[in-house]
């Protein structure tokens, strides 16, 4: 791990409250992690009661998704400044699970990450391929693709990018702590060859997907991964802390 760039774990609940929330806020509040930032992601309905609860701020709020749209006849959605007025800080776009149940694309993930850049929050921008495309051995062109709708001039204290291959995700098999530092080395030089050296030197690259204690140390170790987008195990506060103390320890 790369010292200039303080590791995260950021925490997606999805459509999920861990079993006992109240005793997970506070245990979380209690976090004692000194390099590593955490971050927890709840539904929306959550946001402003888990901000409102960061006493001590020892982790950030982040949401799961926001509209594209500042403001409009959008039933269901919530923009970007409403996000910001709860107290949020990240936002998570691009998820796999958005690309494939919401078909979302470079049309809406472009101007979600212009949202989010004017109220001046953090996106973890979330890229990865299907097993088909790994199988195929395109991934690295499909992920390309994906960072593609980065938008220009995009500054780099206002993102985080989450390595996330779609068959990993919920499915208990993990990338091999090798195979994660290649994809994301294949990122940075990405990130280099388009918005230069400083830009991609700074960016923290998190992996996701299946991480838990038993693999966290070793994923982490790796001097390309930055830090672990988390979903199951964030549900577990005994977990979320261990990965937590792993990130805090490289
Ligand atoms: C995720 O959905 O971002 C994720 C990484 O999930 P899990 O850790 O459960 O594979």
């Amino acid at each position: 791990m790369n010292h200039l760039r303080q590791p995260i774990i950021a925490g997606n609940w999805k459509m999920n409250i861990p079993a006992d929330f109240q005793n997970f806020i506070a245990g979380i509040s209690k976090n004692t992690a000194k390099n590593a930032s955490l971050v927890i992601c709840p539904p929306f309905s959550h946001l402003g009661s888990v901000a409102a609860q960061n006493n001590h701020r020892n982790f950030q709020v982040g949401a799961q998704n926001v509209h594209h749209e500042n403001s409009g006849a959008y039933t269901g959605e919530v923009s970007a400044s409403m996000l910001a007025s709860v107290g949020v800080q990240y936002v998570i776009i691009g998820h796999s699970e958005r690309r494939q149940y919401q078909a979302e694309g470079h049309e809406v993930l472009a101007p979600k990450l212009q949202r989010v850049l004017e109220q001046n929050m953090i996106g973890i921008y979330c890229v990865g391929e299907t097993l088909e495309e790994r199988k195929s051995g395109r991934f690295l062109e499909v992920i390309d693709q994906q960072l593609k709708t980065i938008p220009k001039d995009f500054p780099a204290e206002n993102l985080v990018i989450a390595y996330e291959p779609v068959w990993a995700i919920g499915t208990g098999e993990t990338a091999s702590p090798e195979q994660a530092n290649e994809v994301h080395a294949h990122i940075r030089n990405f990130l280099k060859m388009t918005f230069g050296e400083d830009f991609a030197n700074s960016i923290r690259i998190l992996y996701g997907g299946s991480m838990k204690p038993s693999n966290a140390a070793e994923l982490l170790a790796q001097p390309e991964v930055d830090g672990g987008l988390i979903g199951g195990a964030s549900l577990v506060l005994e977990d979320f802390l261990a990965i937590a103390a792993a990130a805090d320890n490289q």
